[in-house]
């Protein structure tokens, strides 16, 4: 993921560590992200020392870490009962919400220290929560108040059962780790093309290089040009247009001969684009929704064959100054295929056969 030499500065990672470690269907490749983890893991000491009082560090005095409380008191909501466990001035108990929500002035004239150890029991039992408020009285703080004496005139409590808390973010209300980890990305949008490469089946490498062009990170002229590295950022497959990644794939001639040849062969030509797309997941994503839902799997993965094939013709071109006819690259792609189909990517066999090349029966020509 890096270049460089062992002691690496700034700016030369191929992409933002915090979009690498994304869940696979944002668009990243699903590392742990150390410190989110961290985060969730505290939320769970949170979590038991709120629900089972057998734990002996349970009532111990812990730091407080203000992204942590924020993100366990979002998470959490009280099914009143007793009202003995839930803290009447932070916890979400009155109508899915908090009195800190409702009435913030109102909470910024109570003390830190009784906010965070009066009960709701405690609280409503002859209103003693009026006498906790110690600050300035306010008009908006007046206001705060009259709105939470009306809302906790008709609260009852069940001396019988106890609170309950309900976790948001599971279907059984029960804290996991697993899921606190995955609510600090809700809210983060996909890049397109992101679900469908994660459920393609094609070798590491090549499902790496798919994920970079997704995310424009290949090193075409284009992007060498925009810093500063190269002067020409002419295609190598035609010389004739800006080599940017979507060019490369999809929009230029040569490579749109390849793909006309070989959705032709495999008799989906109705496949290829009318219009140059804005990029290869616009492209892939709609013409993938035109086929089958058995035909995607195989097209899927022809489609990071055939994006690989090119790529590495880009760069033979470049670096090796030797180039090949689209027929030359045609054989290349069905050895490809015979190749993947042989190491188990059963479903481009398909194409291989298209191509006149029966997997396994066949002597590997490397051209
Ligand atoms: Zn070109």
């Amino acid at each position: 993921m890096w270049k460089g030499a062992e002691d690496v500065k700034g700016g030369h990672c191929m992409l933002a560590w915090p979009k690498v470690c994304r869940p696979p269907e944002l668009g990243g490749l699903g590392f742990l992200d150390l410190q989110l983890f961290g985060y969730a893991l505290r939320m769970r000491w949170l979590w038991l020392s709120r629900t089972d009082d057998n734990r002996p560090w349970s009532q111990l005095q812990d730091t407080q870490e203000n992204i942590v409380q924020a993100m366990f008191h979002a998470s959490i909501s009280i099914e009143l009962g007793d009202g003995t466990r839930s803290f009447f001035w932070t916890d979400r108990w009155l109508q899915g919400k908090s009195i800190k929500d409702l009435a913030p002035c109102l909470c910024n004239a109570v003390g830190l220290r009784i906010q965070r150890k009066r009960t709701v029991a405690e609280g409503l039992q002859e209103d003693l929560w009026i006498r906790d408020i110690t600050g300035a009285l306010t008009v908006q703080v007046l206001l705060d108040y009259l709105l939470i004496w009306d809302l906790t005139r008709n609260i009852i409590l069940h001396p019988e059962i106890p609170d309950r808390l309900i976790w948001k973010w599971t279907g059984d209300h029960t804290f996991s780790t697993a899921s606190a980890y995955r609510a600090f990305f809700i809210g983060q949008y996909s890049i397109p093309g992101a679900t469908i490469l994660k459920k393609t089946q094609a070798p590491g490498k090549c499902k790496f290089f798919g994920w970079l062009v997704l995310h424009d990170r290949c090193w075409t002229a284009a992007r060498r040009k925009r810093h500063n590295l190269q002067d020409d950022d002419s295609c190598a497959l035609c010389c004739q247009a800006s080599e940017t990644i979507t060019h490369l794939l999809v929009s230029c001639p040569f490579s749109k001969e390849c793909w006309y040849a070989i959705l032709q062969s495999l008799h989906w030509q109705a496949l290829f684009p009318d219009r140059d797309p804005f990029s290869l997941a616009e492209w892939w994503s709609g013409a993938r929704k035109r086929l089958p839902k058995t035909d995607r799997r195989c097209f899927d993965s022809t489609v990071i064959l055939v994006s690989w094939i090119l790529w590495i013709e880009r760069n033979k071109r470049i670096f090796d100054h030797r180039s090949r006819s689209v027929q030359q690259l045609l054989c290349s792609i069905a050895d490809e295929a015979v190749l993947w189909t042989l190491s188990g990517y059963k479903q481009v066999e398909r194409l291989a056969v298209a191509l006149g090349r029966l997997p396994g029966r066949e002597s590997l020509v490397v051209l």
